[in-house]
């Protein structure tokens, strides 16, 4: 078992540290280049989320809280934004409550087709958090701790 977490400022670059700030913790569980691909667009599909949703574009704390428990890697990704009035219909492949400004709606069925568990806990004006987990170890070959 290990942990780590990570808090920083809903900024659009902190998006690209997010992402790489856990794949390199996931490291050491051997993940298959694929399974590391996976799990970065599922970090940063949450993290975009809290930036361009939760804050709106303005100014807040999102964190990461990162578990490794054998070969099985847990996130809870958080911010304490605007929340989610009906997280159903926002789990809907293909909806967005931003139409019109190049979102797809894809971010969650992105993430549940990229982790093995996923779900997410909202409450409007306290925030939303976001947790997944992965198994690695499916059998691709070759293993990105070795591709450095
Ligand atoms: P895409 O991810 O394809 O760019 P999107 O962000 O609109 O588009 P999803 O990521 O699937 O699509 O999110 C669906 C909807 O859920 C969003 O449009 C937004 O209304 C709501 N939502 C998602 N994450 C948050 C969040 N952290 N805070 C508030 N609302 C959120
Ligand atoms: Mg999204």
């Amino acid at each position: 078992m290990n942990e780590m977490q990570l808090k920083f400022l809903s900024r659009s670059e902190n998006e690209v540290f997010a992402r790489n700030a856990v794949a390199a913790f996931a490291l050491p569980l051997e993940p298959s280049l694929s399974e590391l691909s996976d799990v970065k667009t599922a970090v940063s599909e949450a993290v975009t989320n809290c930036i361009v949703h939760g804050y709106a574009g303005g100014e807040g704390w999102i964190t990461v809280l990162c578990r490794t428990d054998g070969d099985r890697l847990e996130l809870e990704i958080s911010d304490e934004g605007k929340g989610i009035e009906d997280v159903e219909r926002a789990l809907q492949p293909f909806y967005t409550s931003l139409a019109g400004e190049e979102r797809s709606g894809m971010g969650f069925t992105i993430m549940q087709t990229f982790m093995t568990e996923f779900s997410v806990v909202s409450e409007v004006g306290k925030g939303t958090r976001v947790r997944m987990s992965k198994r690695f170890g499916a059998g691709a070959p070759q293993r990105a701790a070795n591709a450095q």
